[in-house]
């Protein structure tokens, strides 16, 4: 299993404004991970707007 990402070929980076998707540079092949980057940052996205509602 990659030590980077754990076999989810994605790595998360929490910072002080949320998490930020990369793709993992051990697994990197190609653009294949594209789409599950951008369902990650939707997922991200759609529960901000979930926390920005209750404000
Ligand atoms: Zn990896």
């Amino acid at each position: 299993m990659c030590k980077l990402c754990h076999a989810k070929k994605v790595i998360v980076e929490h910072t002080g404004i949320g998490a930020v998707f990369h793709p993992c540079p051990n697994c990197r092949s190609g653009n294949d991970l594209t789409p599950v980057i951008q369902r990650l940052e939707q997922m991200l996205t759609a529960g901000k707007a979930g926390l920005n509602a209750r404000d």
